[in-house]
């Protein structure tokens, strides 16, 4: 069966899946977009999503054509179109047709897209003994730019540090902020841990809100670790006892080498392993 996909309330096969070439989210990466997972048939944290993204909408001054109850209503609807239980979803404004010119106020109706297919994770030895990274070059975007707090069709700052990891040799890259302190991963949020407790970088250090994080602090704190949402700097990941990732696609994502330092022991650290675990038993795979 071919994939279905759904365009503006209808559902079409993946090849007649397609958009205008004037589509403002192709000509400018004018638009908002969410990445969100589904197990055992349910959707995890689809409010949470939803609010993301309809919250990124308003940052850009795009109104999503479609009440959130119905955008979650056609989130099922495609996966079980698609006979999907376990999924990486996909939903994508745009802004809509309009001329070559920027102006947004010149579109006509923005378009909503759901993608669903099966998810592709990193190997799985990689979650049994950590991941190598490294920190990049290329910073995040300032806050008063284009904010990282808006998950929005212009990924290229991603993709430029993306290029660094790969060319080097690594699969994520750690960006700095403007201010040269530890902001997030090009598709993940970050964690450290040193003497028990978790750390993390604070909203305002300029990063996307991770679905994956806030569930992960708020298990950390069911489990009685403290976490501390603090600026962190490149010295206090050289020095953390242990180091992972938190993502929707990546889910939590030990991290045991960053720039060729080995962190901690060198091995996945026990606050890791239980995060993982609960993560797991959140989700229904443990
Ligand atoms: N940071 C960036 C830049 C991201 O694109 C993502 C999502 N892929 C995340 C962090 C993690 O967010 P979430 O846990 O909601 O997937």
């Amino acid at each position: 069966m071919d994939l279905k996909v759904y365009i503006d309330g209808a559902l079409v096969d993946k090849q007649q899946a397609k958009i205008s070439v004037f589509d403002h989210g192709l000509l400018y990466g004018d638009g908002v977009f969410e990445g969100i997972r589904s197990y055992q048939g349910k959707v995890f944290h689809i409010d949470a999503h939803i609010r993301r993204l309809y919250d990124s909408a308003r940052a850009i001054r795009l109104e999503i054509p479609m009440a959130p109850k119905d955008l979650n209503e056609a989130i099922y609807q495609t996966l079980t179109a698609n006979n999907l239980t376990d999924a990486y979803i996909r939903v994508i404004v745009t802004r809509g047709v309009g001329h070559l010119g920027l102006s947004p106020y010149k579109t006509a109706n923005p378009s909503v897209i759901i993608i669903t297919d099966q998810i592709e994770l990193y190997p799985p030895e990689l979650y049994e003994n950590g991941l190598e990274i490294i920190i990049c070059s290329t910073i995040r975007n300032h806050p008063n730019a284009l904010s990282p707090r808006i998950k929005s069709l212009n990924y290229l700052n991603d993709v430029l540090a993306k290029v660094e990891a790969l060319d080097a040799g690594v699969l994520e890259a750690i960006m700095l902020n403007h201010n040269g302190l530890v902001a997030e991963c090009t598709g993940d949020n970050v964690f450290i841990v040193r003497d028990g407790r978790l750390f993390t970088p604070p909203t305002a250090s300029g990063i996307l809100e991770g679905v994956t994080r806030n569930v992960v602090i708020q298990s950390a704190r069911d489990s009685d670790i403290v976490v501390l949402e603090k600026n962190l700097t490149r010295y206090d990941l050289y020095c953390a006892d242990e180091c992972f990732l938190t993502g929707t696609a990546a889910e939590v994502i030990p991290v045991t080498k960053i720039d060729g330092r080995v962190i901690g022991t060198g091995k996945v650290g026990p606050v890791t392993a239980r995060l993982v675990q609960a993560f797991g038993e959140l989700t229904g795979k443990q």
